[in-house]
């Protein structure tokens, strides 16, 4: 039975999957079971920040396994310890706590809750509790009960209602929406500041500007979900200070790139004191609160710190900047008529193209034709949405795999 017959038989068809089957990953490349060599810019979609079996990631990673795999969150975890002082003193940079969750889901799950606790300490003038997230549309925050209720697309909500209540969708980058937009129950608004599986939506200075200032006026938590474009992927530590550095969030979600390819989330919350009784934005979620069985064990934690320290000290977020700029430079330069437009930010660059000029068959999208052609080529990339394509290599990638990628990607542009 060949892989693809086994996962005919026995897997679910939640995905629609290529035929490729990688077998084998180092830094940039992946082989596929025929031996067949590609350049990876999809690295599990934003997850291989340092590329496939980084040496550093590989050895941390080895030596917990040996040592230590898991023990429960009942006791003290030296790694999570270590990972959690990490984000907050070199990637965060503001006071605050962290909850290790496995995935992005998840930890908007729990970002959900802490807003829930913090609608109930801070109720309504009636003495009602808030419990309202606003969300935005095309944006996406994960596909558990509560995170694919936070996403504001139907397509992902298609035939699972009753949804879970208590958010409310508005227009991206529309500061004017934003006007009238909070209610007595509304407790926090949550955003992407770039949306990524949304078609890779960058939000301007102005709409993150009047979020935060809408957050201050009516009490609300500022949430960023960071999943896929915090820690470096951005050209900075979180994606938000690449935006709006001056932001201080009260609440941050993270997953994908994080652990470099294991399982591994996050939110944190901030330690700002929320009412006069002293009590912090972190100090609502208590013993008992909430849990996860598996979340920032010893494994997954090793891992991740190795992932973070080494995008830290060697400037992996600067590298994300400098190739966003050759990338953009190259693209412009060439002038091809089907590239209509670069979107994003450091290495979550979104290709925009002109869907009248892709030769499109029945069920296909004009972005799943490219990503086809590409692979074929021998360049691996997710498309974003049905009308361009994701550029999302390792932080580390180098100049010349930049430029071999560029070349793969220009055959294909000009030989439609
Ligand atoms: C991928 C993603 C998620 C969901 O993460 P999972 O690990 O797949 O649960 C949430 N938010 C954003 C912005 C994402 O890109």
């Amino acid at each position: 039975m060949t892989t693809f017959e086994a996962f005919q038989q026995h897997v679910l068809p939640t995905y629609g999957r290529f035929p490729l089957v990688p077998v084998r990953g180092e830094g940039c490349r992946l082989w596929d079971d025929a031996g067949r060599c590609y350049l990876d810019f999809c690295t599990g979609i934003a997850v291989c920040s340092l590329g496939h079996c980084h040496p550093r990631l590989v050895a941390a990673i080895r030596e917990q396994a040996a040592t230590l795999i898991h023990v429960s969150n009942l006791y003290q975890i030296p790694q999570q310890a270590a990972l959690a002082r990490e984000i907050n003193d070199h990637h965060v940079k503001l006071p605050g706590k962290l909850f290790f969750s496995n995935s992005g889901a998840e930890a908007n799950d729990g970002l959900i809750k802490a807003a829930r606790r913090f609608g109930h300490r801070r109720p309504q003038a009636d003495g009602s509790p808030r419990f309202e997230v606003i969300t935005f549309q095309q944006s996406f925050h994960g596909r558990t009960l509560g995170a694919m209720a936070a996403t504001g697309q139907t397509k992902i909500q298609e035939g699972f209602d009753p949804l879970l209540p208590g958010f409310r969708y508005l227009p991206f980058n529309d500061p004017a929406a934003l006007e009238t937009a909070v209610r007595p129950e509304t407790a926090a608004v949550l955003l992407e500041p770039i949306q990524g599986e949304g078609g890779v939506n960058l939000a301007t200075p102005e709409f993150l500007r009047a979020v935060a200032a809408l957050c201050m006026k009516h009490d609300l938590l500022l949430c960023f979900d960071e999943v896929q474009v915090g820690f470096g992927r951005c050209g900075e530590a979180m994606a938000w200070r690449a935006i709006a550095p001056e932001l201080e969030p009260d609440a941050i979600s993270w997953a994908k790139g994080m652990g470099g390819g294991v399982p591994i989330g996050a939110f944190w919350l901030s330690d700002r004191v929320i009412d006069d009784t002293g009590v912090a934005l972190s100090g609502l979620l208590g013993p008992g609160s909430h849990g996860s069985t598996f979340g920032g064990n010893p494994l997954v934690c090793a891992a991740s710190l190795a992932v973070l320290q080494e995008i830290r000290t060697q400037h992996l977020a600067a590298n994300a900047r400098r190739q966003e700029a050759r990338i953009r430079a190259t693209i412009a330069a060439w002038q091809v008529p089907v590239i209509t437009e670069v979107r994003g930010l450091g290495l979550l660059l979104g290709i925009a193209l002109d869907p009248a000029r892709i030769p499109t068959p029945a069920g296909a999208t004009p972005a799943l034709v490219i990503v086809r052609r590409l692979m074929e080529t021998g360049l691996l990339v997710p498309p974003a949405g049905p009308h361009a394509i994701r550029l999302l290599p390792p932080l580390n990638v180098t100049d010349a795999e930049v430029d071999e990628a560029l070349a793969l990607l220009h055959a294909v542009v000009t030989t439609l």
